[in-house]
């Protein structure tokens, strides 16, 4: 089985002790690649000089809603300016998007806007941060047009809300969230929509899926999140995760091969 994680932030210092054994421990269970957002402008550098898409490590450039404070008008200048300059590595742009529950929304929307716009411009896909605003991300999208792909990361809402956001083009990140008994709307909803919307995706070291220790969450339990999606839906793991990573595939637009190589 080829495995991917469709969104994991490998280049956070808590895995600076540990990269290499993760990245091998990963691979030993099929995940063969995986992408890195960009959330704020310092750390747009030590993604790219990371990437690697010859063993599957991709990355994003962006601005993540969390962050917008500490940038100004110029970093969406040099974020144009390095998108436009990208390596082969790099294959979205994001994570950005609005959060509900930290900072204002109102504040995070031009943020928001123009990293759609440049995504447009670019043609390339937009990897999204919704949290308790998914009616607005989906207004915004529809609002500036946006007809390209997409990722919802970390989804968490309604079975209406998926189906918005699918309507508009977008995948949804499945994380895990799912492995919580506790999580039982996010579990029917994933049960529910169209395989051919679903990536599968970490988040982390944050988003830990039962039973890992708060901020150990690691691209190593991708397999976790595929059994319990397959279970959920009563399909076959062998089946969906080729599903799943052809949805990866068409997202970031690598060929599967290429995008997870052996
Ligand atoms: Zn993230």
């Amino acid at each position: 089985m080829r495995l991917f994680d469709a969104h994991c932030h490998f280049d956070f210092p808590e895995f600076d002790e540990r990269r290499d054994q993760v990245l091998a421990g990963a691979r030993a269970q099929g995940v063969n690649g995986l992408v890195m957002p960009g959330v704020r402008c310092p750390d747009w550098g030590r993604l790219a000089s990371l990437s690697k898409p010859e063993v599957g490590l991709w990355y994003c450039l962006g601005i993540h809603p969390w962050f917008v404070g500490e940038h100004g008008e110029e970093d969406l200048e040099s974020l144009e300016a390095a998108l436009e300059k990208r390596d082969p590595g790099c294959l979205a742009v994001g994570e950005c998007g609005l959060d509900g529950l930290r900072g204002s929304i109102d504040g995070q929307k031009p943020w928001f806007a123009a990293q759609v716009q440049m995504a447009a411009r670019m043609d390339l896909p937009l990897v999204v941060h919704s949290v308790k605003a998914h009616d607005q991300v989906a207004a915004l999208l529809r609002s500036e047009r946006w007809d390209g792909r997409a990722l919802i990361h970390g989804f968490s809402g309604s079975y209406q809300q998926a189906c918005h956001f699918i309507e508009l083009g977008c995948y949804i990140g499945v994380g895990g969230v799912i492995t919580h008994a506790r999580s039982k709307k996010t579990r029917d909803v994933v049960a529910r929509l169209p395989s051919d919307t679903l990536v599968l995706e970490t988040d982390a070291p944050d988003m830990s899926p039962a039973g890992v220790a708060k901020g150990q969450n690691s691209p190593e339990y991708i397999p976790d999140i595929l059994a319990q999606l397959a279970q959920l839906r009563g399909e076959p793991k062998e089946r969906l995760a080729e599903v799943v990573l052809e949805n990866a595939s068409t997202l970031y637009g690598r060929p599967a091969d290429v995008l997870a190589p052996n």
